[in-house]
C-alpha cells in the first residue's frame, strides 16, 4: 500500500483526482461506501426507460474551458439549456426573475430598458442592511421586498429550515437577476447533460489500468490498517476529525419518484414551488435527456434534516466551525500525505464543475511539490 494513493469517495472529486494521479503513473485505489460510483450525480435508467438522477436533478454548467475539455475527454454532452418556472399565485412564471416575470407578476408591460428602474423603485421602498449581511439582504437589495417574499422567502425557509437572515449572502448569489428576457437558469458558456448519463461519465473517468475501485467499503473501517503514499479524502470534513470541533450541519432531501401515464407532466424540466406544498421543486427528467416515451417519471424534493449529506448549511456557526477544521486540513495537506477536496471535504456549496476544478488544481499542486 505504501506506493499507492488511496482515494476516498467515487464522486466527481474523487474520480477526477484518481484519473490525474493514474495518468501521472501512480497506482490508485478508490474506496466508496455506496454500492455505486458517481457520488451525488449518480443516474440510472428506470423501468420506463427514462434516465433519472437518484439524488436530485443535475445540470452541467461551467465557464471553465479546462473543466469542459476535461469532461469532454470522457463523454459527449447533449446540448441542453436549463429552464425553470416558479409556481406563484397559481401560475407558472419564469425564474430567475427577468423582465417577463415582472410583467406577469405585477400585470405591467414594460420594456427591457425599464426593468432596472422598476426594480430600483422596488428596492427603494424596502428595508435591508446595506452592504448586505445575509441571504435576505442580498435578494432584497436586488429586487425589493415584494419579489423576495413571493419567490425567495418561503422557498428558503422550506429548503434550509432557517430564517433567511441566518444564511450567508453566498447562497443568494447563486441566483441571478436579469433585466432582459433571457430565461435560462444558468448563463455559463458551456452547458449540457452527459449524453449517456453521469454514471457513465464517472465510470469512464475511472476507467484506467492503474485505478482499482472497491465499493461498499467505508474508509473509516480501514484507515487504521493502511499507510498509503497519499490519501485524497472527499467525505464529510467533520467526520474525518471525529467531530472534535463539533458537528457540521448537512441538509438532506427526501426524494420521491413518480411515474405518470402521460407524455409530459409539466412544461419544463424543473418547476419550483416557493409558497405552496411541502416540496421545493418537481423535476421531469425527459426534458433534460430528450428521451421519448408515452410515460414520464418525475421527482418531488422534500427538504429534510435526516438522510444523506447533500448540502452544506452556510450559517455563521457552521462557517466558523469549518474554519477550525480547515486549519487542521492545512496542516495535513502541508505534510504531503493528504488532499481534502470536494463538496463534503471542503464544506463548500460547490457545483460539479467547481469540484472538478478544485480537484485538478489540488492534485496538480501536489504533483508539482512532489517532483520539486
Ligand atoms: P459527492 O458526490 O458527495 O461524492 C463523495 C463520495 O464519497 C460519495 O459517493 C460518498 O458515498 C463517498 N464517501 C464519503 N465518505 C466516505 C467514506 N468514509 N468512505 C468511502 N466513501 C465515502 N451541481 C451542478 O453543477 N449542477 C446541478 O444541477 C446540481 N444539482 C444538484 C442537485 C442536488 C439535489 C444536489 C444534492 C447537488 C447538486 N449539485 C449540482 C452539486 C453536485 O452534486 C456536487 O457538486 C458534486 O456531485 C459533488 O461531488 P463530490 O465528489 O465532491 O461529492
Ligand atoms: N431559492 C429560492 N427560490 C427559488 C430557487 C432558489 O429562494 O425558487 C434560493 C434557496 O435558498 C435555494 C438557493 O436559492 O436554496 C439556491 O438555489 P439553487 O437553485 O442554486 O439550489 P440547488 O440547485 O443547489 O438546490
Amino acid at each position: 500500500m505504501q506506493d499507492h494513493v488511496l482515494v476516498v469517495g467515487a464522486g466527481l472529486a474523487g474520480a477526477t483526482a484518481a484519473r490525474i494521479l493514474a495518468e501521472s503513473n501512480l497506482r490508485v485505489i478508490v474506496v466508496e461506501r455506496r454500492k455505486h460510483v458517481g457520488g451525488n450525480c449518480y443516474d440510472y435508467t428506470d423501468e420506463n426507460g427514462i434516465t433519472v438522477h437518484l439524488y436530485g436533478p443535475h445540470i452541467f454548467h461551467t465557464n471553465s474551458r479546462e473543466v469542459w475539455n476535461f469532461v469532454n475527454r470522457f463523454c459527449e454532452f447533449r446540448y441542453y439549456q436549463h429552464r425553470v418556472l416558479s409556481f406563484v399565485e397559481g401560475r407558472f412564471v419564469p425564474f430567475p426573475i427577468n423582465r417577463d416575470t415582472i410583467c406577469e407578476v405585477f400585470g405591467v408591460n414594460i420594456g427591457v430598458e425599464e426593468v432596472e428602474d422598476f426594480l430600483k423603485d422596488e428596492v427603494r421602498r424596502s428595508n435591508f442592511n446595506d452592504p448586505p449581511k445575509n441571504f435576505r439582504d442580498v435578494v432584497v437589495s436586488q429586487v425589493g421586498e415584494r419579489l423576495y417574499e413571493l419567490f425567495f422567502k418561503n422557498y428558503t425557509i422550506k429548503q434550509w429550515n432557517r430564517d433567511p437572515e441566518e444564511l450567508s449572502p453566498d447562497v443568494a448569489k447563486r441566483i441571478p437577476v436579469r433585466y432582459g428576457r433571457d430565461d435560462r437558469y444558468f448563463s455559463d458558456r458551456y452547458q449540457g447533460i452527459p449524453a449517456r448519463g453521469y454514471t457513465h461519465l464517472v465510470e469512464r473517468i475511472l476507467d484506467h489500468p492503474k485505478i482499482s475501485i472497491v465499493t461498499n467499503m467505508d474508509y473509516f473501517e480501514l484507515r487504521d490498517h493502511v499507510k498509503p503514499k497519499l490519501t485524497v479524502y472527499t467525505g464529510e470534513l467533520d467526520r474525518f476529525f471525529d467531530c472534535v470541533y463539533g458537528k457540521l450541519e448537512y441538509r438532506s432531501l427526501r426524494l420521491v419518484f413518480k411515474t405518470y401515464d402521460m407524455e409530459y407532466y409539466q412544461p419544463v424540466a424543473v418547476v419550483n414551488y416557493p409558497n405552496d406544498y411541502d416540496w421545493t421543486r418537481i423535476t421531469e427528467f425527459k426534458h433534460m435527456t430528450g428521451e421519448r416515451s408515452s410515460r414520464t417519471t418525475v421527482l418531488f424534493e422534500y427538504p429534510s434534516a435526516e438522510g444523506e449529506p447533500f448540502y452544506v448549511v452556510l450559517t455563521r456557526d457552521n462557517i466558523e466551525r469549518r474554519e477550525k477544521y480547515m486549519e487542521e486540513v492545512k496542516k495535513l495537506e502541508k505534510s504531503g500525505e493528504y488532499i481534502f477536496v470536494g463538496r463534503l471535504a471542503e464544506y463548500l456549496y460547490y457545483n460539479m464543475d467547481q469540484v472538478i476544478e478544485a480537484s485538478i488544481r489540488k492534485v496538480g499542486e501536489w504533483l508539482k511539490n512532489r517532483t520539486g
